[in-house]
């Protein structure tokens, strides 16, 4: 049993402080982003069909762009170092420091001991819908990607068509590398187009239809040479249910773009992260 104590509501009104204040963060250059952006050419469009993954590779300093086609489609998203699988996109602490969902001039941040920009939001054409009434925005990272292990848990049966495995096989196709090699890289993702948030009540988490529309998209510049992996989810817009066959499902497409020669200046790729890993001995 627990026993609420007296001062409880002095505890409770205790006002909150943010964990990680960015104002220290290293800031994205965005006027030279948008000039590079306006004179960008897409050089390669590659498609995720329906409930299935496309894997693709953006050079350092090209533009990546995922769109909605056909109809409202989430997409889970992987990103690693295109010359090493071990750095890859770590959606825990992009959540940390930059909040539970992202959008323009937001960073997509690699694992420790690397720590730097993979990827920065340069263009988002659902900016406008902010944080609805139930505290659900778009694109998050907080969820982990939809797993037939978890499905398995929950349901029972076999499903091989989750984000998971969606991933899973397409790195395996991109590098050679057999599913059960290809499986421990697949990480948790950034969530395109998903709209979630967590209850206020019972503090679980939650989707709602997805407000994304053809036509919309979202783009990201690549700070580091990019393999990414992309899955159209089974859930479709994800307004009921997942991990199943039932959910209307679109393609996502996903354009590569060059900047025009020179665009760039002296922009360098972010440098490996300062800390000397001597940790203490
Ligand atoms: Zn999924």
């Amino acid at each position: 049993m627990c026993t609420t104590p007296d001062d409880a509501d002095a505890r409770r009104a205790i006002p909150p402080v943010i964990c990680y204040p960015v104002e220290t963060l290293p800031q994205p250059d965005m006027a030279l982003y948008l000039a590079a952006r306006a004179g960008a050419k897409v050089i390669e469009t590659v498609t995720a069909a329906p409930r299935d993954a496309a894997s693709f590779t953006v050079p350092a300093g090209h533009f990546f762009r995922i769109s909605s086609v056909q109809g409202p489609q989430v997409g889970d998203l992987n990103l690693w170092n295109a010359n090493d699988l071990t750095e890859r996109f770590f959606s825990g602490k992009t959540r940390a420091l930059h909040g539970t969902h992202v959008t323009t001039g937001d960073r997509l941040w690699s694992n420790l001991p690397h720590l730097r920009p993979m990827a920065t939001v340069t263009h988002d054409t659902l900016g406008w819908y902010g944080i609805d009434q139930f505290g659900g925005s778009v694109h998050d990272v907080i969820g982990t990607r939809c797993d037939p292990y978890t499905h398995n848990l929950l349901s029972g049966g076999q499903y091989h068509h989750c984000c998971h495995s969606n991933l899973t096989r397409a790195l395996s196709d991109h590098t050679g590398l057999s599913l059960a090699e290809a499986e421990p890289h697949v990480h948790d993702v950034l969530n395109v187009f998903m709209c979630t948030g967590f209850t206020r009540d019972t503090g679980q988490y939650f989707m709602k239809a997805s407000p994304v529309r053809p036509g919309d998209y979202i783009e990201f510049f690549a700070e580091i040479d990019l393999l990414g992996a992309l899955s159209a989810c089974p859930g479709g817009d994800c307004s009921s249910e997942h991990s199943s066959d039932t959910a209307a499902c679109y393609p996502l497409q996903i354009d590569i773009l060059r900047p025009a020669e020179g665009a760039l200046g002296t922009w360098q790729p972010p440098a490996a992260n300062g800390y000397d890993r001597s940790h203490g001995r």
